[in-house]
């Protein structure tokens, strides 16, 4: 993570940090999560989010959203979007940010920029930074130096040196410049409340940082420092990859002379097989999940199981879903992992799947309201989706009960395995020219029809039992006047019922419809194979 020759030492006297968090909790606490508008949000992402909320929660504090996009190029358009949907999704609801307004706005950098030109004129009036006149060629020519004699490239800090004559002739002739902060030698602790005291010497890698470029507009890391001082950040918790600039980002609050906030950098995401997490990989997106159906509050709690940070809860224990109010309570920055944290995708299947048969139990309204929802979303799959009411209520409510066991995302209740028990799928397997069930086609249509006659004799309570539906329908298949061989029969009544060549067994299948709809389907079945045959005999 870091450069050979940075000195690192980490050590984590727990005294220091239990005592930095009890003094701090006593002003408001404030936290921000600050995302560049340069892709989607990840995993990591969230998980930052989902900390600095919990953190505030916990703390009677507030939770701020602020989005970085000083750095133009590297903006990706439809991400801010992406950001804010992402953010109503998951329940995480800022205090204050874009779209929720606030005492400290605007939340969006470029509409800042006046503030961060006022706060560079401040520092130049102090000798802490410095205007830096190098060309561009310069700079590059330095580059290309360093590169070939296998160094790391960094600025010379030529311009430190410049004599107050040299700087006036400069502006006087208009000559461009950048804003570079002047680095302090020596070793910079920080005392961050994961990783304790982390000691860095910066000027020992780097040239001085610019500040401001000669475009007008503040670099990243000046922007990011100005933000967290005017907004009144108490705590800054964000990924572990912002470390390194941690010293940076104090040497300029140094050189304003602002107070510091507390850091807290969470450990890195990565692989089950310890690979890096790769932007390209969907199972990172956050939107995947939510398109594919999992519930907000199950993602959430995924990320709790990651690398730690609940004290006594153990959130890793694979089958609770916690409420949010209860993460808040148990969340506890020393108990942060300091290790990478390592990502099991089967498990957030397996918690979806849990939390699905905990909303059949105790939240049926909800589940089944987000069932219709998906049904009326996707009508384009059924062939004809009725308008749903309370009467079916208690019909959707056996459905989902029994696909419990079988589903882990409610999106899969629109798979074709599932499409039966919302409507009759499309009938496609009366266009197949060999039915093979034995039999002509007319013979089909009357097996059907005497097993409407059958169904019409039973009570409705009689399709509670599917061992006796199916008893009923051996008998049945078994008479003198039926041809069908009897898995021939069952093949007839599950295309019939469910357009499935493999699926539910037939008796449970009628169970689970019920009395009216297996008749519907099975006379609209009739219906389909007698258009065909009337279509072939036109032709
Ligand atoms: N804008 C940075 C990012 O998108 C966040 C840096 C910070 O939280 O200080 O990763």
């Amino acid at each position: 993570m870091f450069r050979k020759k940075t000195q690192l030492w980490l050590l984590r006297p727990k005294w220091m940090t239990i005592l930095s968090i009890r003094s701090e909790c006593s002003s408001t606490v404030r936290l921000r999560f600050a995302p560049s508008p340069t892709g989607f949000v990840h995993l990591g992402g969230l998980r930052t989010t989902l900390f600095n909320y919990l953190f505030a929660r916990k703390h009677g504090g507030k939770f701020i959203v602020r989005i970085e996009d000083t750095d133009r190029e590297r903006i990706v358009p439809g991400s801010l979007e992406s950001i804010m949907d992402i953010l109503h999704w998951s329940n995480l609801q800022p205090d204050e940010g874009p779209e929720f307004g606030g005492d400290y706005g605007p939340y969006i950098q470029s509409e800042r920029v006046e503030l961060y030109r006022e706060m560079i004129e401040k520092l130049l009036k102090t000798d802490t930074v410095y205007r830096c006149f190098c060309t561009h060629k310069r700079l590059e020519l330095l580059r290309r130096e360093a590169v070939k004699n296998r160094e790391t490239p960094r600025y010379d800090n030529r311009c430190r040196s410049l004599s107050n004559e040299e700087i006036r002739q400069n502006l006087a002739e208009n000559i461009p410049y950048t804003v570079r902060l002047k680095l302090l030698p020596g070793p910079m602790d920080i005392n961050d409340l994961v990783y304790g005291r982390v000691t860095y010497d910066l000027s020992l890698i780097e040239g001085d940082p610019i500040l401001f470029k000669s475009d007008g507009l503040p670099t990243y890391h000046f922007a990011n420092v100005v933000d967290d001082y005017h907004m009144r950040i108490t705590h800054v918790l964000r990924g572990v990859e912002w470390l390194v600039s941690t010293p940076k980002h104090l040497m300029i609050y140094d050189a304003f002379g602002w107070p510091r906030p507390k850091y807290a950098h969470l450990p890195l995401l990565i692989n089950t097989d310890g690979s890096k997490l790769s932007k390209r990989h969907d199972h990172i997106r956050i939107s995947t999940y939510r398109d594919q159906g999992y519930y907000p509050e199950v993602v959430i709690n995924y990320l709790t199981q990651m690398g730690g940070g609940f004290g006594q809860l153990n959130t890793a224990d694979c089958d609770k879903i916690y409420p949010i109010d209860k993460l808040a309570a148990a969340f506890d920055l020393q108990s942060v992992n300091q290790n990478n944290c390592k990502i099991d995708v089967e498990k957030i299947r397996l918690l979806n799947r849990l939390h699905i048969r905990n909303l059949i139990e105790n939240d049926p309204n909800r589940i089944r309201n987000d069932l219709i929802c998906l049904l009326e979303r996707n009508r384009e799959k059924f062939q004809s989706l009725q308008q749903f009411d309370n009467q079916d209520k208690n019909y959707f409510d056996k459905c989902l009960r029994w696909s419990s066991t079988r589903i882990y995302t409610i999106n899969d209740l629109i798979t074709n395995d599932f499409l039966f028990l919302w409507s009759q799928p499309k009938s496609t397997w009366v266009m197949e020219d060999n039915f093979s069930f034995g039999g002509t086609k007319q013979q089909i249509q009357q097996t059907l029809q005497a097993t409407i006659d059958l169904l019409w004799q039973m009570n409705e309570q009689d399709f509670d039992d599917k061992d006796e539906i199916l008893q009923k329908l051996r008998i049945f298949n078994s008479s003198d006047e039926q041809q069908m061989k009897f898995s021939a029969y069952m093949k007839l009544l599950r295309l019939s019922l469910t357009n499935l060549t493999k699926g539910p067994p037939v008796a449970e299948s009628i169970s689970l419809l019920g009395k009216n709809r297996t008749i519907q389907y099975i006379t609209n079945s009739i219906e389909h194979l007698r258009n065909k045959n009337n279509n072939n005999n036109d032709q």
